[in-house]
């Protein structure tokens, strides 16, 4: 379980201070999938950044389980992050000396159990693709290069900042079928961050934000299968 109390952040640059989380308090389960919700600027990209030790909090705490995330050295986090977390952000840094399987298998490597690459590179629908190398790409074939490396180490959490921005509908719903069965089957716990609404149905909990601050948290009683979300 993730516990964050009373936790602030306040960006400074200059003379200008802001405050991009006020006083959050959330919890998040193990095996959850909860989607972040919110207007640009609310928030959501610095919950996720302190959340996963990307970033240090201003003033409150946050646990993972019994393990105080606040007070570990950057060693220890960057430790920790490595063997339990996985990040898919929309910056892909992929190698470019390396074919799109070579760059999952970099993923692969580091951790203790891994996922079986090309089960990976199956399911996010880049069997033709796997040998080639990221400029011979489209945009979201890379998106999906860098989905598959994220989860290639078999994290226990996974972090997704706006995972399906540049992807069509189809691509998508791929992405987030694989982040649905790696919750359910894996019981990992996924946190994604989201403007589409239609994503928040597929969602345990959905945490709502608005000005640095969590506005409301839902839980569904139902959850939508990937494929059938609305979309747009
Ligand atoms: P978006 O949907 O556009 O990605 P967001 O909800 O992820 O928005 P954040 O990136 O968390 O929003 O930003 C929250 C607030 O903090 C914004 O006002 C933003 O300008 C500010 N901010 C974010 N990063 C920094 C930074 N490194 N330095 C200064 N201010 C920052
Ligand atoms: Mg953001």
């Amino acid at each position: 379980m993730i516990t964050m109390t009373d936790v602030g952040k306040v960006y400074k640059s200059g003379e200008v201070e802001t405050h991009a989380l006020k006083h959050v308090n959330v919890t998040i389960e193990d095996g959850e999938f909860v989607v972040i919700l919110g207007p640009s600027g609310s928030g959501k990209s610095t919950l996720l950044n302190v959340i996963s030790g990307l970033d240090t909090v201003s003033s409150g705490t946050i646990f993972f389980g019994s393990k105080e995330l606040t007070r570990l050295t950057m060693d220890e986090m960057t430790a920790f992050r490595r063997e339990h977390l996985g990040f898919i952000f929309q910056q892909y840094n992929l190698l470019q000396n390396l074919t799109a399987y070579e760059n999952v298998q970099i993923g692969a490597d580091i951790g203790r159990d891994p996922f079986d690459v090309d089960e990976l590179l199956a399911k996010v629908g880049l069997n033709e693709a796997r040998n080639k190398y990221p400029h011979q790409l489209s945009g979201g074939e890379q998106l999906r290069v860098s989905v598959a490396r994220s989860l290639a180490k078999n994290p226990d959490i996974i972090f997704c900042d706006e995972p399906t921005g540049s992807l069509d509908e189809g691509n998508s719903k791929k992405v987030l079928r694989l982040l649905q069965e790696l919750n359910e089957d894996f019981k990992k716990t996924v946190v994604v961050i989201t403007h589409n609404i239609g994503i928040a149905e597929m969602a345990d909990k959905v945490i709502l934000m608005n000005s640095g601050e969590i506005t409301e948290v839902r839980h569904n009683a139902v959850k939508k299968d990937a494929q059938d979300i609305r979309w747009g």
